[in-house]
């Protein structure tokens, strides 16, 4: 299920409901944990269908930087998946909201859209990071998420990034719908 894309720049995007394991595209960003070892939600999702080559990666960046704070992102092989690539990036756990939690999300996307320009990604999708076991309020996840991914769109514009499809993968029906919000906001704007 897709709601209506909106365009920004030259980059088009959508929200959709599903499993993010299953889309086909040059990168799938993974909501992962500073260990990069895997754990529950869409990260185990993702290595589970992804096989050991994604682990493999993932051990080899740790061993060399020791993990992944929480803002940053990694990139590895996308193993079986259908994308070529994963993204990795630590969300923040939620702790009320005064601890800098939505600056730390938004810092994801931008880790997460940097290094998908320097790997000439033309095609990414998002899960709804920290809205599961970190437990980022949703409604603020999704601000967030459309307001730093346009922004880096915008950004980016005139240096004919290689950017042009980015998909927001929602798989509980409440983010598919806030997701879904924020898209309608831009498209009467
Ligand atoms: P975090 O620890 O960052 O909260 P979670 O994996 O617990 O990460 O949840 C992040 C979001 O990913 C949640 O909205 C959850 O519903 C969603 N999710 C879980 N499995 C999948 C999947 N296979 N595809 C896409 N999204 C998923």
């Amino acid at each position: 299920m897709t709601a209506a894309a909106v365009t920004v720049g030259n980059v088009s995007f959508e929200v959709m409901r599903g499993d993010i394991t299953r889309v086909k595209a040059d990168a799938i960003v993974n909501a992962a944990n500073s260990s990069l070892l895997g754990g529950g939600g869409v990260d185990g999702a993702i290595h589970r269908a992804g096989g050991r080559a994604i682990l493999d990666d993932c051990i080899r960046i740790r061993s060399r930087q020791g993990g992944c704070p929480p803002g940053e992102a990694v990139i590895t092989t996308g193993g079986k998946l259908p994308a070529s690539h994963v993204i990795h990036t630590v969300g923040p756990v939620w702790n009320g909201g005064t601890q800098g939690e939505a600056e730390v999300l938004r810092r994801c996307y931008r880790s997460v859209l940097a290094l998908a320009a320097e790997h000439g990604v033309r095609s990414i999708a998002f899960p709804n990071i920290g809205t599961g076991i970190y437990g980022f309020p949703k409604e603020l996840a999704a601000i967030c998420a459309w307001e730093e991914v346009t922004a880096f769109v915008r950004r980016h514009a005139e240096e004919a990034g290689t950017l042009r499809q980015v998909l927001f993968v929602c798989y509980d029906e409440e983010n598919f719908r806030l997701y879904a919000q924020e898209a309608q906001k831009r498209r009467s704007s």
